[in-house]
């Protein structure tokens, strides 16, 4: 079964609040296999109300409605759903009572509007509030012919949550089939996102019951595949086999299989070899190192490193000769082994990396343009330098040198 959001508030609109309700029902939702189909955000009004509800109320089994319960003229969503489903609003005298003796705890005159937030959906059960004054809805109902789970929840996240896990998750539970989701994320270093959709697809189309979900985040492709099935077991087994398929088809571009990052990976396989690393970083100015260090650990396998931004440094600390820079200038393959294999020396480690380019916006000649980076990775036998143009501004263009730095590294180590 699906289900879909709608949170209610003009506030909503605004750059200055977040829908995060939803993010929490999501979640809560996942773990009984229900999946979020749409979600919407409306501002307070009737009209909107009532015509997204009706959207929703046809096309999906399950509509939480959230906000929008509380006394004041803009919140709309009982006399809203009530327009929307055809169901009329009944004022409760046991929740009116309980409003009043509420108010009266804390020694305050209840106002009159108020007294809306008795009002229930006909057919619906009230959902208590233990801390706030709006109580919510649920309608096991139908629209349209057809079965129907609503709920109308409060807004304030300290209300929506405890009600929406005690007391709508398991009536769901109740109503439900038993059915699992289960998740893996494969992430693919350095290729194009149409190039790995266009070998993945024909693998993931095969797979009905899995959604695959191919995104371009951080300089890698991620794909996120989930599963759902009656046993927790068969899903699992579905996604497994799917990721298996898709691993054999994209080889070791593949980094992580299950979540981690490409900095992570680099530092298992650099601990498995018992190897250690240094680095010469120029255009990324210490990127590379901070990604290394951000690993707890890391100074098990990372020795340290230059950040040879100057070509006074480059020669002076990391031992690159001046001639090399002289007649190639600093960003070129030459200086970029140069720097590895320098780097490599000094710190004696096992791996060396230098990495040298024009991040922009300025610094960029006819022969060398903004984005333009070297890449080199030595063991002390062997280095590669690896030459890319890479787009878009100063920032993208440092982390992807860094991410393709990182990736080389995990090649070396393969
Ligand atoms: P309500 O009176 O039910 O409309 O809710 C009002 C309060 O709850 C405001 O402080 C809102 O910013 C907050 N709120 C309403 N909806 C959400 C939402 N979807 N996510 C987070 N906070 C919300
Ligand atoms: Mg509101």
């Amino acid at each position: 079964m699906n289900a879909e959001i709608i949170a209610i508030g003009s506030e909503l609109l605004t750059p200055f609040h977040q829908d995060t309700n939803s993010l929490f029902i999501t979640e809560k939702l996942n773990t009984l296999g229900v999946e979020v189909t749409f979600k919407s955000v409306v501002g307070d009004s009737r009209a909107n109300l009532v015509s997204v509800a009706r959207i929703a109320l046809a096309r999906t089994d399950i509509v939480i409605f959230m906000g929008g319960l509380g006394p004041t003229e803009d919140d709309l969503t009982r006399e809203s759903v009530s327009e929307a489903m055809r169901l009329p609003l009944k004022r409760d005298p046991d929740l009116l009572a309980d409003l009043y003796a509420r108010f009266a705890a804390r020694r305050i005159k209840m106002p009159e509007n108020n007294q809306r937030q008795a009002d229930v959906l006909d057919g619906a059960a009230s959902l208590p509030n233990a801390k706030g004054t709006a109580p919510g809805q649920w309608i096991d109902g139908q629209y349209e012919g057809r079965d129907k789970f609503v709920m109308l929840l409060p807004g304030p996240p300290y209300e929506l949550k405890p009600m929406f896990e005690e007391q709508c998750l398991p009536r769901l539970r109740e109503k439900l089939p038993p059915l699992f989701i289960a998740t893996r994320t494969l992430k693919v270093a350095m290729m194009g996102e149409g190039e790995c959709d266009s070998r993945s697809a024909p693998i993931y189309r095969k797979y009905e019951r899995v959604q695959t979900t191919v995104l371009f985040k951080h300089g890698e492709v991620q794909l996120h595949l989930r599963g759902r099935a009656s046993t927790a077991l068969e899903a699992q087994d579905m996604v497994e086999k799917l990721a298996e398929e898709l691993e054999d088809e994209l080889g070791d571009h593949v980094f992580s299989t299950a979540g981690e990052s490409l900095e992570q990976i680099v530092g298992y396989f650099l601990q498995m070899r018992t190897a250690t690393l240094a680095v010469a970083e120029s255009c990324t100015g210490g990127l590379f190192s901070q990604r290394i260090t951000s690993i707890p650990g890391s100074s098990r396998y990372f020795l340290g490193g230059v950040v040879s931004y100057d070509d006074e440094i480059k020669k002076l600390l990391v031992g690159v000769p001046p001639m090399l820079i002289k007649e190639h200038g600093a960003v070129s393959k030459p200086v970029a082994q140069a720097l590895a294999e320098g780097i490599r020396r000094k710190c004696n480690s096992t791996l060396g990396v230098g990495i040298t380019g024009i991040a922009g916006p300025g610094g960029a000649t006819d022969e060398k343009p903004v984005g333009l980076v070297f890449i080199a990775v030595t063991d002390g036998r062997v280095t590669d330098v690896v030459e890319r143009q890479f787009p878009g501004d100063r920032e993208r263009i440092r982390w992807f040198a860094s991410q393709l730095a990182l990736d080389m590294v995990r090649r070396k180590l393969l």
